[in-house]
């Protein structure tokens, strides 16, 4: 499990000593983006790819159109066994002018206990709670909001949070439980437990809206029907993907391939194959969270397929 994050659920008591001693050692004020974490300037953002640490995902979820064949193949390079694969959970932060922000914060200590570790490895950059200001959501699935509240607080406290009407309409739906599998009900309550605690900080998102200057929304739905990027201004342009494309290993090699959590599964193979093809095009730079840390790099075309090439 060497592709893991710099700092995340294997990260040793040692490591952590070492990075706090190089924060102490700098002068203050503290530049939170020395630490050894991965970290880039693009256009007027200045970011920081902070592990939230590694969650597992069975292998009828990563592969559910691969061939045993193909499947085994593709857990291996995924570093994982005959079953599951672990996968990264990559968070941007960004800070632009006075804001500090995330897109997603991670679970908390409501998904995997392998994942939740971006509020400690902020500490780690410098960064408190309470000094970030936007948290903008892709998708309210519990890896990726599931840090909203610890303890029923909320962890960021002086964040205004984004996310797009069409997500808080999906799980708000007072028919979701009729309407949609069993399998997505503990979901709903996950996502309505954590967007609920802000709901009286929340600026609801559509495509092309703006968050900060150079910094909008793009409506990528179909891993959940409300799943939003975000597209920040730069000598290229940066996508910020989400989970709209899930993982780089599998859907650059096959874009043709489902993903077994994705809700409206014909949309976001579509979109993928959309957001890949426009990467390619435009030579976006690519940011990933369930990627490869730093889960950084571009999309080149290869016949119908794209390789992914790190930044
Ligand atoms: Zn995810």
């Amino acid at each position: 499990m060497s592709n893991f994050g710099i700092l995340n659920a294997h990260a040793t008591r040692r490591q952590l000593l070492v990075c706090t001693a190089t924060l102490a050692a700098m002068a203050l004020p503290r530049d939170i983006f020395a630490a050894p974490f991965y970290k880039f300037a693009h256009g007027s953002f200045d970011i920081s790819v902070v592990s939230d640490g590694f969650i597992t995902l069975p292998s009828e979820v990563l592969l559910p159109d691969a061939e045993p064949e193909e499947r085994a193949d593709f857990l291996m390079r995924l570093g994982g066994s005959a079953e599951s694969a672990a996968v990264q959970a990559n968070i941007p932060l960004i800070r632009h002018g006075d804001d500090l922000i995330l897109i997603d914060n991670g679970s908390g200590t409501n998904f995997q206990p392998t994942a939740g570790r971006l509020a400690q490895n902020l500490l780690t950059l410098g960064v408190a709670p309470e000094q970030i200001t936007k948290v903008v959501f892709t998708h309210a699935h519990p890896d990726h909001s599931g840090a909203t509240t610890i303890d029923g607080s909320v962890l960021y406290p002086n964040a205004r949070y984004y996310v797009s009407q069409a997500e808080w309409d999906f799980w708000m739906d007072k028919q979701f439980e009729a309407r949609r599998p069993a399998a997505l009900h503990g979901f709903a309550r996950g996502a309505r437990r954590d967007l609920l605690a802000v709901d009286d900080r929340i600026t609801f998102v559509r495509d092309g809206d703006e968050i900060v200057p150079g910094m909008s929304i793009v409506s990528t739905p179909g891993h959940t029907p409300g799943h939003v990027s975000v597209e920040l201004e730069g000598r290229d342009n940066l996508l910020i993907t989400g989970d709209a494309c899930t993982n780089d290993t599998i859907f650059f090699a096959r874009p043709d391939w489902h993903f077994g959590f994705d809700t409206d599964t014909e949309v976001a193979l579509a979109n993928r194959r959309k957001l890949l093809d426009r990467a390619a095009t435009e030579k976006l730079k690519l940011l990933g969270f369930h990627w490869t840390y730093p889960g950084v790099g571009h999309a080149e075309r290869r016949g119908d397929a794209y390789k992914f090439v790190p930044a």
